[in-house]
């Protein structure tokens, strides 16, 4: 096993190890959740005064042209195009995931208009789900929403489909699809893809231009660290954009909103994925967190979030690899996200132990212990330290108090 020098000496040569400085990290907090809910940009709470105290408090409504708040999720959509391999004028940042799902779903079906089918795996994060059977339920049964399992996918992909909406990274185990050629079989089919790059954007390199993807949403809180319940993004490719009529037709999306009209007229291109007015103190708070991602080379972000997890595995299999901890994540490097997690049958106390040592995980149900890297702030010796807190744990048994074993409403 690598001693602590080792470890210190792979921090010391990570190109990465400056951002650390630009995240507001507790003392005493080893943060593995970064996965969950972004470590908050030491640059936020000026910003936010800023906008709370300047631009809403003394411009108020001038704000939405003195500030261009009115251009805020355009802008913030051209801050993460590069993060995703898409052009400024693909992705804009408006409403929240599901809301976003509930517009891509929407318009794949129109761009496919004469197939039934609306298909995900099981096991999807529920949201994604729940979104694609409410769908169902509103056509009165004309869509059918259709779960299959991971490895029977492709074998779903016929002329009965309009849209995969797909997890690049799987949130309870980090599985990481190959986006190239799961787009590259659906789309023979015909089917319209819609990347969920919600535990993927961020975290490592994407790349929608390479596999010619259709569209893609993704969460702004968790590795673009824009704050608790941040607003969300939407990519839909230039070929498709015009193509699409809202269903979601909010004002903000028309061609001339402060006209006023009676009649809903889309606006051109990527603004008519937009609804409601944007919520700008989310939007300031996220934009922090892009900017420091606006300087981080992301295939740097993916080799150290490879070494990370990779560090992980082997410290906690040497420690307490024989005291019931089962690794859920794949151990292929190349088909994991920035997580790693592991089964255990006490995961929801041996977690709540974790938390209350000041390493912060979270848990799945039904047994999972779920950890998350963020290489712009988590070191090496963050990970090292964390894997000998969980072995102390384990030895003297202090998960089995009983404070540990309550349920709390977020797990
Ligand atoms: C986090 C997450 C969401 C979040 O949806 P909200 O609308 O922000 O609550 C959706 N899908 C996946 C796959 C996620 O991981």
């Amino acid at each position: 096993m690598k001693t602590i020098e080792e470890i210190r000496s792979l921090d010391a040569a990570d190109p990465l190890a400056d951002f650390r400085n630009r995240f507001e990290l507790p003392d005493g907090v080893i943060y593995l959740d970064g996965n969950s809910l972004g470590v908050m940009p030491k640059s936020a709470p000026e910003r936010m005064a800023q906008v709370v105290k300047t631009e809403w408090g003394q411009d108020l409504i001038r704000s939405w042209n003195r500030h261009d708040w009115i251009g805020y999720p355009r802008r913030l959509g051209a801050k993460i195009a590069p993060l995703i391999g898409a052009r400024p004028d693909e992705v804009v940042v408006a409403d929240s995931t599901s809301i976003n799902i509930f517009k891509a779903l929407s318009a794949a079906l129109q761009l496919n208009p004469d197939r039934p089918v609306i298909l995900s795996e099981r096991g999807n994060f529920p949201t994604n789900v729940y979104m694609m059977q409410g769908l169902s339920a509103h056509s009165a049964g004309a869509i059918e929403h259709r779960l299959v399992d991971t490895s029977e996918l492709e074998s779903h992909f016929d002329n009965n489909v309009a849209a995969l909406l797909i997890t690049q990274a799987h949130y309870k185990t980090g599985y990481l699809h190959d986006m190239q050629a799961i787009t590259a079989a659906a789309q023979a089919k015909g089917i319209v893809v819609i990347w969920d790059l919600c535990h993927s954007a961020g975290a490592l390199e994407i790349d929608l231009h390479a596999c010619n993807a259709d569209m893609a949403v993704g969460c702004g809180y968790k590795y673009l660290h824009g704050g608790p319940g941040a607003p969300a993004f939407i990519f839909v490719a230039e070929r498709h954009q015009n193509r699409i009529m809202p269903v979601l037709s909010g004002w903000l999306g028309h061609a001339r909103p402060f006209d006023f009209s009676d009649d809903y007229v889309p606006a051109g291109g990527i603004d008519r994925f937009k609804c409601s007015s944007p919520s700008i103190l989310g939007m300031a708070a996220l934009e922090c967190g892009l900017d420091i991602h606006a300087a981080a080379d992301m295939a740097a972000v993916r080799t150290k979030s490879v070494a990370l997890t990779e560090l992980f595995i082997e410290q906690v299999e040497a420690r307490v690899g024989e005291m019931g901890f089962r690794l859920a994540s794949p151990r292929d490097p190349a088909i994991r996200g920035s997580q790693v997690s592991f089964h255990h049958e006490n995961g929801y106390p041996v977690m709540q132990a974790l938390i209350a040592r000041g390493v912060i995980g979270d848990f799945r149900d039904p047994d999972i212990l779920r950890f998350g890297f963020t290489p712009l702030y988590t070191s090496h010796e963050d990970v090292f330290r964390a894997a000998g807190i969980l072995q102390s744990i384990m030895e003297s048994g202090e998960w089995r108090e009983p404070r540990f074993s309550v349920r709390a409403a977020v797990t």
